[in-house]
């Protein structure tokens, strides 16, 4: 185990009385705590948990508690997949103190998406057990490690499964989000800094998940990967921007970049491709042709602004010959958010030659192989791929956040489930079940 964990605690909390609390902030330092010193809260620590986190606080026999974990390993619950494809066991863990560069972030909300059980079920991808999975959560930052400056404790934040380190050619073009030290990595499974993972039970080691890892009441992710948001936006609603919507709604408005009137077809229409489908309905295309093999995607997927629907499997010939068919010889952009090489090869053949242009969002299993005739680029089509819509998760989800917070940007009609942590295998269920666009697990500190 990491020597810096320092000693655990497994209940560390510091108690002021209420009126101490409420009516003398200014005097704080003052207060003649004798684990003060050790527990380091600051006056202005002090003040932005009062100000931004209610949640926080928790009465007890007549006393609020704030949590002062700092330095500390913390043990808290984590959701932790120790096989694949089996049920996740909800496991106390030990939870490292962040370091350099880390942050600790309290998560208070996380969802289901699909690269999660992907990575779970381990069917097409490489993966690691026992691992804490999850991507797309919101939470308050708790502690952060040596060389932090521009996040505190009480910031309220989104971690992102892609990072911006702020210093690379990457990071430093306009045109990319792939930074070269933070870019997605679904093999890591420890942290950069050291090569280590900073969650164990019993001091064995358990893998992160792309530097995320939110199916824990804790986890430790890298300050680049982290977008600090207005605390003002709700958490059980922007927790989902923090990949699945952002990915879909940028994939579209960032990366195809539809023109008012254009047609547009979305194939996969789950969170990603629903979110894809508002980004077009954002952009004035005239129709959104949605594309699913299931047909009960079909109702859901009007709410988001798809005009026509069209099932590959009711036609005996290829979907992109259908496409066609419909758009006199294509459609002007179309998304691929389904992880299917069919899908992404009918995606690129159905956008129409001399401007079409396809985008690939869909994370294909690890032997998939894209294959097409040359000479569709050479008629003028264009095939594109992206990862969390082109956005840097530090510069722009704050804006995408804004947008949420100014109504232009709807986030309800995707939540369709919600459940307690202790009950997160459902969500797995709604997800593989096919029921759910996105499910909402809440946490129970
Ligand atoms: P989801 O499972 O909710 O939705 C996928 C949809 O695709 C389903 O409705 C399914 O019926 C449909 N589908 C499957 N195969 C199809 C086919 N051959 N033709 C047409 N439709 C088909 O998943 P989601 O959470 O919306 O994620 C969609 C994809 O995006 C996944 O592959 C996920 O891993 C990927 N993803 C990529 C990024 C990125 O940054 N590139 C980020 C998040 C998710
Ligand atoms: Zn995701």
């Amino acid at each position: 185990m990491n020597q810096n964990m320092g000693a655990v605690l497994a209940s560390p909390m510091v108690f002021f009385t209420k009126s101490l609390v409420r009516s003398s902030l200014p005097s704080i330092h003052s207060i003649n705590n004798p684990q003060e010193k050790s527990l380091n809260i600051s006056h202005t620590r002090l003040h932005s948990v009062l100000e931004n986190k209610p949640s926080q606080f928790s009465c007890k026999e007549g006393k609020e508690e704030i949590s002062s974990t700092d330095g500390q390993v913390i043990r808290c619950k984590a959701a932790v997949a120790w096989e694949a494809g089996k049920p996740l066991v909800i496991e106390e863990v030990e939870v490292a103190p962040p370091q350099k560069m880390e942050v600790r972030l309290k998560i208070l909300f996380t969802s289901l998406c699909r690269t999660d059980v992907y990575f779970w079920e381990a069917k097409g991808q490489n993966t690691m057990f026992p691992r804490i999975l999850g991507h797309e959560a919101g939470g308050i930052v708790e502690s952060v490690g040596e060389g932090v400056t521009e996040l505190a404790p009480g910031d309220h934040v989104l971690p992102v499964f892609t990072g911006e380190c702020r210093e690379c050619a990457h990071c430093k073009s306009e045109e990319s989000n792939m930074c070269n030290l933070l870019r997605i990595n679904t093999n890591r499974g420890v942290m950069i800094h050291d090569g280590k993972s900073r969650f164990s039970i019993n001091g064995k080691p358990i893998f992160h998940f792309v530097g995320t890892s939110t199916f824990s009441e804790y986890t430790v992710v890298h300050v680049g990967c982290v977008a600090k948001i207005n605390p003002l936006a709700p958490l059980d609603k922007v927790c989902i921007l923090s990949c699945g919507i952002s990915t879909g709604f940028g994939a579209t408005v960032n990366v195809a970049k539809p023109r008012k009137g254009s047609t547009v077809a979305v194939f996969g229409l789950g969170a990603v491709g629903l979110a894809a489908a508002e980004g077009a309905r954002v952009s004035g295309a005239s129709r959104i042709i949605g594309v699913d093999m299931n047909p009960n995607k079909l109702q859901r997927a009007k709410q988001f602004g798809v005009t026509e629907f069209v099932n590959p499997k009711d036609y005996n010939k290829p979907v992109q010959e259908v496409l066609a068919e419909m758009t006199d010889g294509g459609v002007d952009r179309s998304i691929e958010c389904t992880g299917h090489i069919d899908a992404m090869i009918s995606a690129f053949e159905c956008v129409h030659d001399g401007w079409g242009v396809a985008v690939l969002v869909g994370v294909p299993s690890k032997d998939a192989v894209f294959k097409t005739h040359p000479v569709n680029f050479l008629n003028e089509r264009t095939l594109k791929g992206t990862f969390f819509g082109n956005y840097k998760p530090r510069s722009d989800i704050p804006a995408v956040v804004e947008k949420y917070m100014n109504k232009e940007l709807e986030l309800e009609k995707f939540i369709t489930h919600q459940v307690p942590f202790s009950e997160i295998n459902k969500a797995f269920d709604y997800m593989l079940n096919g029921e759910s666009i996105r499910c909402i697990i809440r946490m129970e500190h």
